[in-house]
């Protein structure tokens, strides 16, 4: 190669190099050089059609995830595919060419699957391997698809963690799906680090469940997401799930209104002392008057708000509302420590706990009667972050408790190290812990090692009488739940202190 060629090569391979969005960091070497020509004489044949397909096959070289994705690239160009239809990162189509495949087999009324899937941890693994493997995995994951090919299937990349798998209908869908997740979810091993991918995957077939294109990839979003929050990460779409996602898009829609409209209210659960039944405090819940659907709990409309940027609103209002009924309280010479939830949008606000102190002094309410409920779910989305602002609220006085512990995934010597003072044992381990000896095992140890780390105990869902008393062997600190009441309007509140005897209901001393 004299050294014109080589300067033309060079180009060619960055001109290759940019088209795909692969940086090319290390110098150029002359093997590199020679692959590049190979490439380019190879894409020539291919894009001017006189190819024969095996051909096409690169040979494994010292990057082979980049060399396979111009492969798919290639492929994706020989499927008639303009550049803009394609991936750069991986080289397959992208949503705006699966939408034009969908509608093609439509027109010709081909029957179809749709197979949508995504990543369930791509965000934790740019955060803690980097963007490059993230970026990595992607690719290989395009790769088994497309090296699946079962079912002529076609497969694309609709952004962010999810691809699409357009197939011809399988006798049995189920299968097709346990087939894929099999495929695609071994062990790799990128940059050094061997990864499992995690999926999530919904299926959906044509006629069956739409006949329009945009309607069917919406509607395997729809089943997407639900499968990313069921157990088995598997969903095949349903009408009914429609109606839900209609349901959804009113509550989106209305949110605003919501605190506009004075719609929203916040209602105050009391917490007791297990040990002689004295009143501990509150915790305040949100909860949504729709002028339609009724009053509506925080379960129903909170995890819109987070998924559509709604919550910092939802989240100050709460907050304000709060400290404003404590200070109420106060002036009547009745103080009441009161715990509020925060979300995971509220924990990455680097403001939020200046605001908190700005609204406690404006209000001229001791931080100390203050208590902010966080969960390991929302802690775990920007660790560090959260783990600042916990920090900074433990130091104006304000407590700090952890929420609905044992349904995450963190063990407590994890949690030892945030700066915490409070661990709430989720209420599905304590619903069930008269039947369930495994839950009352895993509760005690809970309790015992919770203890151990200086954190003060309290357990929700405290339905009956029994749950109790298995608490208070237990020595649990703390109980909420509706034997001792469900949550109360604020107007309510004093009243039902006036009323509240420890010793009638609830004094579980001598257990
Ligand atoms: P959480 O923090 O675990 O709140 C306790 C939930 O358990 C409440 O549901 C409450 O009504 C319910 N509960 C209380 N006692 C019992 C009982 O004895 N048995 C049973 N089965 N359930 C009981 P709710 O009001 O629907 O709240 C659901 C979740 O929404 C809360 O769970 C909390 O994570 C979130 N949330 C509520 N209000 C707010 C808020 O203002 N801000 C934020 N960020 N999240 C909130
Ligand atoms: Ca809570
Ligand atoms: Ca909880």
């Amino acid at each position: 190669m004299n050294r014109t060629d080589r300067r033309s090569s060079h180009r060619l391979v960055r001109g290759v190099a940019n088209a795909f969005g692969i940086g090319l960091r290390r110098r150029l070497g002359l093997g590199l050089l020679k692959l590049a020509l190979t490439i380019a004489r190879m894409a020539d044949r291919l894009l001017s059609g006189g190819d024969n397909p095996q051909s096409t096959a690169l040979p494994s070289g010292r990057h082979p995830t980049h060399l396979r994705t111009l492969q798919a690239w290639l492929q994706a160009r020989k499927a008639g595919l303009q550049a803009m239809d394609v991936d750069p990162l991986t080289g397959i189509g992208t949503r705006q060419a699966a939408l034009g495949e969908i509608g093609r087999l439509i027109e010709h009324s081909e029957n179809f699957v749709l197979l949508r899937m995504s990543i369930n941890n791509l965000k934790t693994i740019n955060q803690h391997l980097g963007n490059g493997v993230g970026d990595q995995l992607l690719v290989a994951l395009a790769q088994r698809l497309l090296q699946l090919q079962f079912h002529r299937g076609q497969v694309y990349r609709l952004g962010g963690d999810e691809f699409l798998m357009l197939a011809a209908c399988p006798a049995n869908p189920t299968e097709l799906h346990e087939h894929l997740r099999q495929a695609l979810c071994q062990p790799l091993e990128l940059e050094g680090t061997s990864l499992i991918p995690s999926l999530s995957l919904s299926a959906l077939s044509y006629p069956e469940h739409g006949q329009e294109a945009r309607r069917l990839l919406r509607r395997s979003g729809i089943a997407l997401s639900l499968a990313r929050q069921g157990h088995d990460g598997y969903r095949v779409y349903q009408e009914e799930l429609d109606l839900r996602d209609d349901r959804e898009r009113q509550l989106l829609r209305d949110m605003v209104l919501a605190v506009r409209d004075d719609q929203l209210r916040v209602v105050y659960q009391p917490k007791i002392h297990i040990a002689d039944g004295r009143i501990a405090g509150f915790e305040a819940l949100l909860q949504w008057q729709h002028p339609q659907l009724g009053l509506l709990q925080a379960d129903t409309f909170l995890p819109l708000a987070v998924a559509s940027g709604h919550m910092a609103l939802l989240g100050d209002w709460m907050l304000e509302q709060v400290i404003g009924q404590m200070a109420g309280w106060a002036a009547k010479g009745r103080p009441q420590h009161v715990a509020a939830n925060l979300s995971a949008v509220d924990l990455e606000d680097a403001q939020l706990s200046r605001r908190i102190a700005g609204w406690l002094a404006e209000r001229g309410v001791d931080p100390r009667l203050l208590m902010l409920e966080v969960t390991e779910q929302s802690m775990m989305r920007e660790p560090a972050l959260a783990a600042r602002l916990l920090g900074e609220l433990r130091e104006s006085g304000i407590q700090v408790a952890i929420d609905d512990f044992g349904t995450g995934y963190s063990s407590l010597t994890q949690l030892r190290r945030l700066p915490l003072d409070v661990l709430k044992i989720d209420k599905s381990f304590v619903l069930d812990l008269p039947n369930q000896p495994d839950d009352a095992l895993i509760v005690d140890a809970t309790i015992a090692l919770a203890h151990r780390f200086g954190l003060l105990v309290i357990a929700e869902g405290v339905e009956s009488r029994r749950h109790l008393d298995l608490l208070a062997a237990a020595g649990c600190d703390q109980a909420q739940g509706f034997l001792i009441s469900t949550a109360l309007d604020a107007d309510a509140v004093l009243g039902w202190l006036a009323t509240y005897s420890p010793s009638a209901r609830h004094n579980v001393a001598g257990c």
